[in-house]
């Protein structure tokens, strides 16, 4: 390392706040701070702010509709069409010939889509599932992987009033089949194949294979042939179409776009399952549409004029929200791509921002961690100039991979927006603005404006600044679930009945609860340290798992850490570190005592790790959550959970064995 970039780092690591530079603040979408006053003192009036960035065909009668809570309604007697606003409003404003999608697949081949082939894709293909006998409220899945028939597919469905049902094209054919039957879908839009890693993979096959499992029968099944001449040799069954034949029939067709009720259901989404049996949110086309197009607007600072990049996958609530509908109802252009972000090399990402010169990227903390134990020599080889704003989502981010990220990536000039959300919010609710607020890494920020979120304690009083506790929300907001799908009980169960009064038909009474713990500092800015059950209790102790992780991941030669509460005899639980080195850097006695030093430096004795065991890799979702139950079967020598939604179910094994050779 250069004597410059070692000033540097020091530098940065010792700052624990950030300001936006001046030119960002000059140009933002936001960058008034008079913003939170006035969204609490005209609450729930301040949320017209959002739908005004929508086109209504019929206005409004309430903003807020609160008198059955916690089935509170948003902008009642308004109705709209999520595609029109995402795709015909643009065309008629004149800006028919500006791209709407980017796409780049894994090979380097690439599709322009503007705001007229995309209106003219969507339409053929909303005829075509019209053909098909779609109606209006039929749920359709999308088992897809990313390819522009997925976003078009979803436009279409919205087009029509359809509500769509995206299954990640990573998760199994029982996945599918479980969804599929929970959601009562009897349409499918799939695929014939995907690129991974250089290689075809074939998923027609799984889906045939989960199509089987389907118990209600299934209409029709359209399947996009991505492979070409790649293709696995399989024939359409009976009530199986190709997709390009049914927009040839369809060339040149036009479908009204419904009008929706603000209400009526946009689409279900069933939730990762990093923490159990899938439950399927339901969000509404007024509330939600206009809560994503806001959050893109005022914290992604998106401008019809940028080229924005999310590299999440649209199977996940963070493609659907900032990659689709934000982006694409403000009128921007949205990069899609395919493969992963080592493959053909670890300058992939890079070299796609230089290329198609990014101003705003989007992403996820194991993808940050992952960039920074490859080295900086990859984005050093690109002209990463053209980035304005980066973002983070997904889990804890620690400082060391924050700094890490804004100094390698960000140049020191673009503001890093750490967005806490989650498929039930529907959109980003605890993060800075950044054009307003400074940034300190490790804390999403204080909550945005017109949210109201408090850290409790377990009898819901709010706990001191400083203190872990309980997160939750105190008010509804337009992007929120509605409930969970067939099952407003478990709605009620899973989310409110911890803090509310749930005998009250007074909304001051409900508390809404994501199940997270976190903290506050004095100026209001939140810690989510981790989901409830990620806390560790050592001694009567509680420890946010985070807080230690962040301290390994700050040892110098550690690229990632996860640890869990193991059964102690003495302490109740004691605290078990699993780790991953840096490239270049050992594993062994050396590193082991530096972990324990970092963590009882940063945090105290309390929290020394028991046990240090590295690993290769740590057990992660298809989502790239690592799944820290099954380390804690682990630890706790118990036997190990459902594996099903693993993308790496073997390293658990690896892990157990090296765990059982050192106690
Ligand atoms: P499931 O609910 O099915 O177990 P999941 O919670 O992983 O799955 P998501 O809705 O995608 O599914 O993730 C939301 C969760 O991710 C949040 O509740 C929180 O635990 C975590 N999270 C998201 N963003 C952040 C962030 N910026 N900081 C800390 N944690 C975050
Ligand atoms: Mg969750």
């Amino acid at each position: 390392m250069a004597q410059g970039d070692a000033e540097l780092e020091a530098r940065l690591a010792e700052q624990d706040e950030f300001e936006p530079t001046e030119e960002f603040v000059a140009q933002a979408n936001v960058s008034d701070a008079g913003i939170y006053d006035e969204f609490e003192e005209n609450w729930p009036d301040c949320w017209e702010r959002a739908a005004d960035l929508l086109d209504w065909d019929a206005d409004y009668d309430e903003v807020l509709d609160d008198s059955n809570p916690p089935f509170y309604e948003w902008f009642t007697g308004g109705e709209l069409n999520a595609c029109y606003n995402c795709v015909d409003r643009h065309v008629e404003n004149g800006d028919k010939n500006r791209v709407a999608i980017k796409w780049e697949g894994e090979h380097g081949e690439t599709r322009t889509y503007t705001y007229q082939d995309l209106y003219r894709e969507v339409n053929e293909f909303a005829a075509a599932l019209r053909d098909l006998g779609v109606e209006e409220d039929d749920v359709v899945t999308l088992y897809m992987p990313m390819v522009p028939e997925l976003p078009i597919a979803m436009l279409a469905c919205a087009r029509i009033g359809a509500p769509h049902n995206v299954v990640f094209a990573g998760f199994s054919a029982e996945a599918l089949a479980t969804r599929m039957n929970a959601a009562d879908s009897r349409f499918l839009v799939t695929c014939d194949g995907y690129y991974r890693r250089g290689d075809p993979l074939d998923h027609l096959d799984k889906t045939n294979e989960g199509l089987d499992s389907v118990d209600h029968g299934v209409d029709a099944t359209v399947v996009v042939d991505r492979l070409g001449d790649d293709g696995f040799d399989h024939d359409l069954k009976g009530n199986q179409h190709d997709w390009d034949d049914l927009l040839e029939a369809q060339s040149g067709e036009r479908v009204a776009p419904v009008e929706r009720d603000a209400e009526d259901m946009l689409f279900l989404m069933y939730t990762s399952g990093t923490t159990g049996q899938p439950k399927g949110v339901k969000h509404t086309t007024g509330g939600y549409l206009s809560y994503a197009t806001w959050t893109s607007h005022a914290v992604l600072d998106i401008e019809t004029e940028d080229t924005y990049w999310c590299s999440a996958d649209i199977g996940w609530i963070t493609g659907h929200s900032y990659i689709v509908y934000g982006p694409l109802a403000l009128g921007s252009t949205t990069v899609m791509y395919e493969g992963t972000p080592d493959f053909p090399n670890r300058d992939r990402m890079w070299e796609l921002v230089e290329k198609y010169a990014v101003d705003i990227f989007y992403t996820a903390p194991t993808a940050i961690r992952a960039f920074m134990k490859w080295g900086s020599k990859y984005p050093e080889s690109r002209d990463l100039s053209s980035l304005r704003l980066l973002g983070t989502v997904g889990e804890p981010i620690n400082p060391r991979a924050w700094k890490w990220y804004y100094e390698h990536i960000g140049n020191e000039n673009c503001p890093v927006v750490d967005t806490w959300w989650q498929t039930e919010t529907g959109g980003m609710m605890i993060t800075t603005l950044p054009g307003v607020k400074n940034m300190k890494p490790g804390s999403a920020g204080p909550p945005l404006p017109g949210i109201d979120a408090q850290i409790v304690d377990t009898d819901g009083d709010e706990v001191e600044p400083g203190r872990a506790g309980y997160l939750t929300v105190n008010k509804p907001w337009p992007g929120m679930l509605r409930t969970l799908y067939d099952n407003d009980e478990r709605y009620i169960s899973e989310y409110w009945a911890e803090y509310s009064d749930t005998d009250s038909d007074d909304p001051d009474d409900w508390v809404y609860f994501p199940e997270d713990g976190a903290k506050v500092d004095e100026d209001g800015y939140i810690t989510v340290l981790g989901r409830v059950d990620d806390v560790i209790n050592v001694s009567g102790h509680r420890l946010g798992t985070m807080e230690i992780e962040s301290a390994i991941v700050g040892v110098e030669g550690v690229a990632e850490a996860a640890v869990v509460g193991g059964n102690h005899e003495v302490k109740g639980e004691a605290v078990y570190a699993y780790v991953i080195t840096e490239d270049g850097y050992e594993e062994g006695e050396d590193l082991r005592a530096r972990i324990v030093e970092g963590v009882e430096d940063a945090i105290g004795p309390i929290a020394r790790p028991e046990q240090v065991v590295f690993t290769p890799e740590l057990p992660k979702t298809r989502s790239g959550k690592i799944m820290r139950r099954l380390l804690e079967d682990v630890a706790n020598g118990a036997e190990l959970g459902n594996t099903s939604t693993l993308r790496n179910p073997e390293i658990v094994g690896e892990i157990e064995a090296k765990v059982r050779a050192q106690s």
